[in-house]
């Protein structure tokens, strides 16, 4: 962060370079490598690149730099790394800290390919793992132990949108010493204040809110310097995670509009959980923003937003859930989230179709349930949708 500007600048300007032609766009370094004036200056390049200096771009590539940059400056932290997925960015930043005989505590409530590094790839490699119900304190107290190395946890939980106290949750886990790794993907950049509540790294899926029209899978890890190029860069470029520059450059661009559309989403969201609660056929409508929702003042305290997912449960079960899927006309069945379109997803089906039932009811994901990532349309348009699809549910 080099300027006092406000977030909304430093979208749109931050990271930014430009090459001897002054182009107004951020240009696309579509190239492998780089070439050196000398045989003496690739040598002192594999030494010590210096800012601006680049080798391959599995390594870094200058519009690949501009996202890491400009991401950084919004997160808050001192720099970030760009992968090539959500899930390149959950990995690297896990896999590039611990090692055998590590502990590990880590919230149940994860994307399903969240919850396979930690269940399936880590243990496999001798980390020890231990999960917890995100939301009650007393558990994350009784698991995070002197030994614990990190706490792994999602800011706000799929499809439920339950909470987690990033602020309680990092108190506990540094009162041992352990690092605090937080998936803030429900929580947008724009409403995260992660690094002030004390999170230490802070990782996302730009495929997402990032991105926002659905075309290109991203990922990204913030953190400190020292944490980022000391540990997570030498992980990822030798193991082939990094984000290409022509998704850099999507995700700068979509970076740009970023705070407009989360805001956009976020109040038609407000709108739409506001109309559907207390409608007949549905026996709850999950909402953080809404004061019906168990935890809004923690929502309001650590996002100041409600977010821009809402979740509802149709209440005569899956058939009459798919008749209301079917019936929309303007929201996609479809399983991406944060796009400009609005998404409806029914997890028990799809993304959670895996989970044995017991964790799906542990979980709450009911046959009925309906999880919506609100879009940039028409806040009354989509309300209209999802109310004549209801009526036909
Ligand atoms: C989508 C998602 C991921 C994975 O991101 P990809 O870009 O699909 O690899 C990880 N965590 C959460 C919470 C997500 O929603």
């Amino acid at each position: 962060m080099t300027k006092d500007w406000n977030r909304r600048t430093k979208l749109v300007h931050e990271g930014s370079r430009r090459s001897q032609y002054g182009e107004m766009a951020e240009a696309i370094f579509l190239t492998q490598g780089f070439a050196y004036d000398s045989a003496e200056q690739a040598e002192a390049r594999f030494i010590k690149a210096g800012e601006d200096e680049f080798i391959y771009a599995r390594y870094g590539n200058p519009t690949t730099r501009m996202f890491e940059e400009r991401i950084a400056a919004i997160e808050g932290t001192e720099d970030a790394f760009a992968t090539a997925s959500g899930m390149a960015a959950v990995n690297g930043a896990l896999t590039s800290l611990l090692r055998a005989g590590d502990h590990v505590v880590s919230s149940r409530a994860l994307f399903g390919s969240c919850l396979y590094i930690l269940e399936e790839v880590l243990v496999r490699y001798g980390v020890k793992v231990t999960f917890v119900d995100g939301t009650d304190l007393d558990q994350w107290r009784a698991a995070v132990t002197p030994g614990t190395k990190a706490v792994f946890f999602e800011s706000m939980s799929n499809p439920t949108l339950e909470i987690i106290d990033i602020a309680a949750v990092s108190e506990i886990a540094h009162a041992q010493g352990a690092l605090v790794i937080v998936d803030n993907v429900f929580a947008t950049p724009v409403f995260s204040r992660a690094v002030e509540q004390g999170a230490d790294v802070i990782v996302y899926s730009t495929t997402k809110h990032i991105d926002g029209q659905g075309r290109a899978l991203g990922g990204v890890i913030c953190g400190t310097t020292e944490f980022i190029r000391k540990t997570v860069e030498p992980y990822m470029k030798h193991t082939g995670g990094s984000m290409s520059p022509f998704t850099a450059w999507i995700m700068l661009n979509g970076m740009v509009t970023l705070d407009l559309r989360c805001r956009a989403m976020a109040e038609g969201a407000a709108k739409i959980a506001a109309a559907l609660e207390g409608h007949p056929k549905l026996s709850k409508v999950i909402y953080p923003g809404l004061a019906s929702h168990p935890q809004a003042d923690l929502a309001e305290r650590q996002m100041g937003s409600g977010g821009t997912l809402v979740a509802f449960d149709i209440a005569a079960g899956k058939e009459a859930a798919f008749r209301f899927m079917n019936a929309l006309e303007i929201a996609k069945i479809s399983n991406n989230l944060g796009d400009a379109k609005t998404i409806a997803t029914h997890p028990a089906t799809t993304t959670h179709q895996r989970l044995p039932a017991d964790q799906k009811e542990k979980l709450g994901i009911t046959p009925g349930l309906i999880r919506l990532s609100v879009g940039l349309e028409d806040a009354d348009d989509l309300i209209a949708d999802l109310m004549q699809a209801l009526d036909r549910a």
